[in-house]
């Protein structure tokens, strides 16, 4: 009874089989990519155990996220470049995920704190930073350290790499999620998916890849410079950002600049004084997070210090440490308050939290925030440098459809709707919505007394459904004759893991229901998917305007057809004048339609609405009124 055509959820990965030998060809390897502020590395999956592992650069799995211009001409990232960083500072980059995505009024208030030069552009353009007299834009930039992480993973795994997943912190915006993708993209990476960071540490810790789990985390990431709390809902394999928040100054740096604090003030020096040497300052630091990073695993340490050509010898305790940092974990406890208001729940609510960052060793961290969130475990037992990595790994593991129970935590790649009258796209479902994805929107008729309904149903991003890809249509049959406007259409989407796409329609005034289930026959390629979403940008501009003129064109012809409505039905009660002046605005309306005039529609659309308007009121009953808004279906 129903002519579907066939449907494309594509989101499965696939294996291409020789049809001449039959040979399967060898799946691609896809990488995760944990993108950093001070630090990015790479993880796979272990083919062996299934387990996911990190890559590492000269037996260092962690590559930093420098970049170093060489006076050759060379470009260094990685350890190399950390080197250069302070004999050669104009010349070194770091911090560069900073920059990523966000114009110069963005970031203008901290633009001196980086020791190279970012160029002052009062516009909302991408920053962009000089060196040895070339522009580099911050996508640029990150490209080169994506570019190492990308060779390095080669290197290790002797075979070339070409897609990758990369991970974001949670708040990241469209732009900046857009910049990752394109810096990906100039690496010579086909960015298959952009991952929170909270999620791939979750997902690091098995957390989410049990259907039936349903649970609240926390994750407390505290890296070198920054600090982030994020909330997540796990429900169905969906990780659901509840809320975030954290301080993006706040980190392990700190630390040990009040380590240098407190060392000078017991020696009797002034911080300030330290602070115009440079050299001797970023010495005392460098000092400072050693001892730091020792008294994660002992009570005390002795520390030699050499301060304007005088020896200090003593022994620096965890005592003295805790008390010198115990003001910047409140302050991260302080956004944990502010990111549990946000997200409206209660700290009884929080199921596990999930500790990331290399400052989440100190001891005192991982007491407070126990405490906080009253738990007697968290989730610390990973290397919490490499716990992002391995999630994205996990996540490209999924990707690649090794772990087909896991779809679950894909996305529709294009958007699915229904067309409305005048052969609109009404998106119901837009594109990279999570999968499992119920929504639904009501509509109407368009025409008194319509009993059938078709409902076609459409995948893309096109304005007009006819440049989109039809799924299948269907009738809702029996609908008891109303006026238009009068029947309340319950389209409700319900799109499942498996990529299924189940439509229902429900005439709620009488109760009316049919559903058809769509079901994938063949998947989009990814070419194909592509090209439609290149399509729909480079028409958007046409399309929009196709747009507007087709919502202006119904809007007018339904006031056409109701005012026709109305003087048929109703001329006694108004005077001949009011029918004259009637007619002859409908027929400039009438005109300007034939025109294709849409500014002429929209204006004399409004006279006749102005001038009819009295009449409505006096006249009109509900169902006219109703009629005059809302979306309409056509009539079969
Ligand atoms: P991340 O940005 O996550 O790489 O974290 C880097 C920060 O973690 C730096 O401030 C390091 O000093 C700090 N860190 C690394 N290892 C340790 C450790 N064992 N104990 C304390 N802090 C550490």
């Amino acid at each position: 009874m129903f002519n579907f055509a066939p449907c494309i959820i594509s989101i499965l990965a696939k294996i291409s089989i020789n049809i001449k030998d039959g040979s399967i060809k060898k799946a691609d390897t896809i990488i995760g990519i944990d993108l950093g502020t001070t630090n990015s590395l790479v993880a796979v999956i272990n083919t062996t155990n299934q387990q996911p592992i990190c890559l590492s650069e000269n037996a260092e799995n962690i590559v930093p996220s420098i970049i170093y211009f060489a006076p050759d001409g060379t470009i260094r990232v990685g350890a190399a470049a950390k080197a250069h960083l302070i004999m050669d500072p104009q010349h070194t980059i770091y911090s560069v995920k900073r920059l990523l995505g966000r114009s110069y009024t963005d970031i203008q208030s901290h633009a001196n704190s980086y020791g190279y030069k970012i160029i002052e552009d009062e516009t909302k353009a991408m920053v962009r930073v000089e060196m040895n007299g070339k522009f580099y834009n911050p996508i640029e930039l990150s490209s080169y350290i994506l570019k190492a992480l990308k060779a390095n993973a080669e290197k290790a795994l002797n075979t070339s790499i070409k897609k990758a997943v990369i991970t974001v912190p949670a708040y990241f915006n469209d732009s900046q999620r857009q910049a990752t993708r394109d810096a990906g993209k100039l690496a010579g990476l086909d960015v298959l998916r952009i991952v929170n960071e909270p999620t791939a540490a979750s997902l690091a810790y098995g957390i989410g890849l049990n259907k039936e789990e349903e649970k609240c985390i926390a994750v407390y990431d505290l890296g070198g410079g920054t600090f982030d709390i994020t909330l997540l809902r796990i429900q169905q394999g969906v990780f659901e950002v509840l809320s975030t928040n954290g301080d993006t100054y706040t980190g392990g740096d700190d630390f040990d600049r009040v380590i240098v604090e407190q060392w000078c003030q017991s020696i009797g020096v002034l911080i300030g004084t330290i602070e115009k040497n440079k050299s001797l300052y970023q010495q005392l630091r460098l000092e400072a997070e050693r001892v730091k990073k020792e008294l994660s695993s002992k009570n005390f340490v002795d520390c030699e210090l050499e301060i304007e050509g005088r020896k200090h010898y003593f022994k620096y305790t965890i005592k003295q440490f805790n008390l010198a940092i115990q003001a910047i974990i409140d302050k991260t406890i302080d956004c944990c308050k502010r990111a549990l208001q946000d997200a409206g729940i209660s700290l009884k609510e929080i199921d596990e939290v999930v500790m990331v960052g290399g400052s989440t060793r100190v001891p005192l961290v991982i007491e407070c925030v126990k405490a906080f969130f009253q738990k007697e475990n968290l989730h610390n037992e990973l290397d919490p440098d490499e716990v992002v990595a391995l999630g994205a790994a996990i996540e490209a593991d999924i990707l690649a459809g090794n772990r087909k129970d896991l779809l679950l935590l894909d996305v529709t790649p294009l958007s699915l709707g229904i067309e409305t009258i005048g052969g609109l796209m009404d998106t119901i479902i837009p594109r990279n919505s999570k999968v499992p994805q119920k929504a639904g929107r009501q509509y109407t008729t368009s025409v008194d007394g319509q009993t059938n309904l078709k409902i076609a149903v459409y995948q893309g991003e096109r304005e007009l459904v006819n440049d989109n890809r039809k799924l299948g249509e269907f009738i809702l049959n029996n609908i008891p004759a109303m006026p238009a406007g009068f029947p309340k259409i319950d389209i409700q989407f319900l799109l499942n893991a498996d990529g299924i796409l189940k439509v229902n329609a429900t005439e709620l005034r009488s109760n009316t229901m049919q559903e058809i289930a769509i079901k994938p026959q063949y998947g989009l390629t990814d070419q194909e998917v592509e090209s439609m979403l290149l399509a729909s940008f480079e028409h958007a501009e046409s399309d929009m305007a196709a747009r507007l003129l087709v919502e202006s064109k119904t809007e007018a012809e339904q006031l056409i057809y109701q005012c026709n409505k109305l003087l048929n039905a109703n001329a006694t009660f108004l005077t001949e004048s009011e029918v004259l002046e009637t007619e002859q605005l409908l027929s400039q309306l009438r005109k300007a339609i034939a025109e294709d005039n849409r500014d002429a529609i929209n204006m004399q659309t409004e006279r006749l609405n102005e001038y009819t308007r009295p009449f409505a009121e006096r006249l009109m009953d509900s169902a006219i009124g109703n009629a005059l808004t809302g979306k309409k279906l056509d009539a079969l």
